[in-house]
C-alpha cells in the first residue's frame, strides 16, 4: 500500500515552504503558487488544480488510466496572445482571486521547471471562431455587418479568449467579505464538512485553489487596446446559467442577454475598440442547479401562482439565503486585462455595477436588454429585479409597486399529473398532488 500524506501531518507541507509574496509585480520574487500532489514539500498552496475536476483526475488514477506521477508536457501551450502585465497586478484590492501568471507559468518559472518543480499553469490563453444563430440573424435582419475580420459573412465571429481557475489569497477574500481570515478560513472548513484541514492548521499558508467553477474571457477586437481609456470598451460579466444559455429555457433573460452583449461586442470591435464577455461559472446564484430547479417548483406552484413579488423570496425560503453569488471577487478578471472605463456596461445588476465601480473603474453608459429579447415567462424576473435595484434604463421606467403585483408567469397545473382528478389522494397538505392548492384542483376551476 501507497503511503498516504495525511495534509494535517506536519511533514505534508514543507516546514518552509517557498513564499508567496502576493501582488509582488515581479513574478519570481512574488514565488510560484505550487500545489502540486507529487512532492508534498514543494506545496505553498492549499487544495488542487483543475477546480472541481481534480475529482476527475483522482477517479483517473483509480480507474489506473492515469499515472498519479505523470509530468504535464507544456510544449505549445504557452498564450497565442499577450495579456499584460498591468499596474492593476501588483494591488492586492484589484486581483486576489486569480494568478495574473498562471498563464505564463512556463515562461516566467521556466528555470524551476527545468529543475523538476511541478508548478501548473492556472490559466490559458487561445483563439476561437464562434458560430451563433443569433449572430447569424443579426447578419440577415441588418444589424451586424460582416467585415470579413471579426466577423465573417457566415456569421462566425473572431474571438480571443482565456479560461481561468481560481487562485485565492485568503486575507484579501477576507477583506472583501468584510470578516477575519480566520473566520473565513473556519466557515469554508465548516461547510466542506473538513475537505481541507490545512485550512485551519496551516495559517501560515495563505494561498487556496478553491475546488469552485472557473471563468472564461471572450474577447473581441484587439486585445491591446482594453487598457487604453480613449478606446471605446463594451463589456457583460455573465454568469452561468445552462439552463437558458445552452438549452434555450425561457424562464428568465440569460441567453437573449448574452447574445445581445455579443452582438454589440462585435459591433464596438468593428469600430476599433474591443467587446469581452466574461462567463462565471456561478450557476443558479453560485447556488447550483437544483437548488435553482427546486426555486423553480416553488415558484410556479405557490398560492398565486409564480408572479415578481415573490421572486426573491421563494429562493430564501429554499436557500436560507437571495444569491450567493457575491460580486466582490468578479471583477478581478476585469483587472487582470487592464481595464481601467467600461464605456457599455451591458448588465443592469446593481451589485455587478457596485463592485465594478468600488474597485475604480469608469462606467459610462449602462445597457439594459431589449424588452423585445424578454421571453413572456421571464417578465416575473425581469420585474422583480428593476424593482429590487436593477438599473430600469430606458426601458424599464414602468416598473413599480403595482406592475411588481401584476406581473405573473407560467403555472404548473394538473398536465403533469396522471391522475383525472384528486380524490385518489390522502388530502394531506404535504401530499397533495400538484394540481391540489390548497384543497382546491385547479382542473375543477376550469
Ligand atoms: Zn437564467
Amino acid at each position: 500500500m501507497d503511503h498516504i500524506p495525511i495534509t494535517t501531518h506536519t511533514n505534508a507541507f514543507g516546514v518552509d515552504p517557498v513564499p508567496v509574496l502576493w501582488s509582488h509585480p515581479n513574478p519570481e520574487v512574488r514565488g510560484p503558487i505550487i500545489s502540486t500532489v507529487r512532492h508534498a514539500a514543494q506545496r505553498n498552496a492549499i487544495g488542487a488544480h483543475q477546480g472541481s475536476y481534480c475529482i476527475y483526475t483522482g477517479l483517473a488514477v483509480a480507474a489506473k488510466k492515469l499515472d498519479p506521477d505523470y509530468v504535464p508536457n507544456f510544449k505549445g501551450t504557452s498564450p497565442v496572445f499577450k495579456i499584460g502585465p498591468h499596474p492593476s497586478w501588483a494591488d492586492p484590492k484589484k486581483i486576489a482571486a486569480l494568478d495574473p501568471f498562471g498563464h505564463v507559468t512556463t515562461e516566467v518559472y521556466g528555470d524551476w521547471l527545468k529543475k523538476g518543480w511541478d508548478i501548473r499553469p492556472t490559466m490559458a490563453v487561445t483563439k476561437a471562431h464562434l458560430d451563433l444563430p443569433e449572430c447569424r440573424e443579426a447578419l440577415a435582419a441588418g444589424r451586424l455587418k460582416a467585415d470579413g475580420k471579426i466577423l465573417m459573412p457566415s456569421g462566425q465571429s473572431i474571438v480571443s479568449k482565456a479560461a481561468i481557475e481560481p487562485v485565492w489569497y485568503l486575507p484579501e477574500i477576507a477583506r472583501r467579505f468584510e470578516t477575519t481570515e480566520s473566520n473565513l478560513r473556519r466557515s469554508i472548513f465548516r461547510m466542506t464538512n473538513g475537505m481541507y484541514p490545512e485550512l485551519i492548521t496551516r495559517p501560515d499558508i495563505k494561498v487556496f485553489l478553491p475546488p469552485i467553477g472557473g471563468l472564461t474571457i471572450y474577447i473581441w477586437g484587439d486585445p491591446e487596446t482594453i487598457p487604453d481609456e480613449n478606446i471605446e470598451l463594451t463589456c457583460r460579466v455573465h454568469d452561468e446559467c445552462n439552463g437558458s444559455d445552452v438549452f434555450g429555457s425561457d424562464i428568465c433573460t440569460c441567453r437573449p442577454y448574452l447574445t445581445h452583449a455579443i452582438e454589440e461586442c462585435i459591433k464596438t470591435a468593428q469600430k476599433g475598440g474591443c467587446g469581452i464577455v466574461i462567463y462565471f461559472r456561478k450557476e443558479g446564484r453560485s447556488l447550483g442547479e437544483v437548488t435553482k430547479y427546486l426555486v423553480y417548483n416553488s415558484r410556479k406552484r405557490q398560492e398565486g401562482g409564480d408572479r415578481a413579488e415573490r421572486y426573491f423570496e421563494c429562493t430564501e425560503q429554499v436557500a436560507g439565503v437571495q444569491d450567493t453569488r457575491f460580486q466582490a471577487l468578479m471583477p478581478d478578471p476585469l483587472h487582470f486585462l487592464g481595464v481601467t472605463k467600461i464605456h457599455n456596461f451591458i448588465s443592469m445588476s446593481d451589485m455587478k455595477y457596485d463592485a465594478i465601480v468600488n474597485t475604480g473603474i469608469k462606467v459610462v453608459n449602462r445597457v439594459e436588454i431589449p424588452p423585445e429579447m424578454v421571453p413572456a415567462d421571464a417578465q416575473v424576473e425581469i420585474t422583480a429585479k428593476v424593482f429590487h435595484g436593477y438599473n430600469a434604463g430606458k426601458a424599464y421606467q414602468d416598473v413599480d409597486a403595482d406592475k411588481l403585483k401584476q406581473t405573473v408567469g407560467r403555472e404548473y397545473t394538473l398536465d403533469e399529473e396522471p391522475s383525472d382528478d384528486c380524490s385518489s389522494s390522502t388530502g394531506s397538505a404535504e401530499e397533495e398532488s400538484p394540481c391540489c392548492k390548497n384543497g382546491v384542483c385547479s382542473k375543477n376551476k376550469e
